[in-house]
């Protein structure tokens, strides 16, 4: 930077906002801005106690609503709420939707993802099975293969509550070898599991992979180590889509969680940051198991009650037109 910058900044004063023993670009951006934020609540709590004495507020991410809208709900959404594409805060009457069609624009979207992971892998997954999705990088952080502690568990649910088959995509940054393993991880799970779940990984997860899934699976799974999910967004995709997210309470979903009614949470939400990836697992078994696997089967009214909730909860709120008009109103206009 010093080569860079000549004279231009004296390097004492480089040294003064930017740390002294190397460029720390996170202390410059905090001490050159006029407003700094995070980019959900927790996370502007969590930067204030990394960096003490900076004013950090927080304006919590959003999803653009027709980007992520797949076709058979933006039918869906035409023509029972006109106007929402520029509009999303009135996605909140999505209760009022018939639960009927609501079904409809789902299967529709399930269909497409299933006949194209059939063409993928052809591994045979079915229209019916309940279908889990988790897709995003494969950042050891994320956990992706949470699901797997217990693949003799995994698999009696599976058997004997209701069929599940599961969905999984992401790439590890090529130098992030920790993430790679986890995918190789996951990959000798699928074999384990092999004729018990059927499980697909599929490969180049990019935004047209991320529209399919996050539309057409039956539960999007997320289960980061708290607190490191700044915000989290493939789940507010998924909302806009009426699929009910199952996440570890942390980033987004600690604001998007309604227990039961928007989703459900993994583990509690002040969980430590070191030891609780053996308590997370077993309440996600345990969820899994005696309420959302039950309830998918069983109580179809509610199932898609929940998913009328996840849209006119969420996709009402955590979309880029709510998240713009905060960055207008405290950041650039105050
Ligand atoms: C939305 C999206 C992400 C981010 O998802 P998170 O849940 O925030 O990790 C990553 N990659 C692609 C291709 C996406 O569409």
């Amino acid at each position: 930077m010093r080569s860079f910058l000549g004279e231009f900044v004296p390097f004492d004063i480089l040294k003064m906002l930017a740390g002294e023993e190397r460029l720390n670009m996170t202390l410059l951006a905090l001490n050159l801005s006029k407003y700094v934020n995070g980019v959900a609540k927790k996370h502007g709590e969590i930067s204030k106690t990394m960096f003490p004495g900076y004013p950090i507020d927080s304006i919590t991410n959003g999803v653009h609503s027709n980007t992520w809208t797949c076709d058979s709900f933006k039918r869906l959404y035409d023509q029972y709420i006109p106007g929402w594409q520029n509009d999303p805060f009135s996605l909140r009457s999505a209760l009022s939707i018939p639960k009927n069609d609501i079904w409809a624009a789902h299967a529709d979207a399930k269909k497409k993802l299933i006949d194209h992971l059939n063409e993928e892998t052809n591994t045979g997954l079915s229209y019916e099975a309940f279908t889990l999705g988790f897709a995003r990088r494969a950042a050891l952080y994320k956990r992706a293969d949470l699901i797997f502690s217990d693949i003799n568990r995994l698999a009696h649910i599976s058997n004997n509550v209701g069929k599940i088959q599961l969905v999984f995509a992401g790439k590890a940054h090529p130098r992030d070898g920790q993430g790679k393993e986890v995918i190789k991880k996951i990959f000798s799970n699928i074999a384990q599991l092999k004729d018990r779940i059927k499980i697909v990984y599929l490969e180049n997860y990019d935004i047209e992979l991320a529209k399919l899934l996050t539309a057409g699976v039956d539960l999007w799974l997320n289960t980061p180590q708290r607190p490191n999910e700044a915000s989290g967004t493939s789940g507010m995709k998924a909302t806009h889509n009426g699929v009910p997210n199952f996440s570890v309470l942390d980033g987004w979903w600690i604001e998007g969680c309604i227990e039961g009614i928007t989703g459900w949470s993994i583990g509690s939400a002040s969980g430590n940051i070191t030891d609780d990836s053996k308590n997370d697992a077993q309440n996600l078994y345990e969820k899994l198991e005696k309420v959302i696997v039950p309830l998918f089967y069983n109580n179809h009214d509610k199932w898609i009650a929940i998913m009328q909730h996840s849209i006119a909860m969420n996709a009402s709120f955590f979309n880029t037109h709510r998240m713009v008009q905060q960055y207008a109103l405290n950041a650039y206009l105050f």
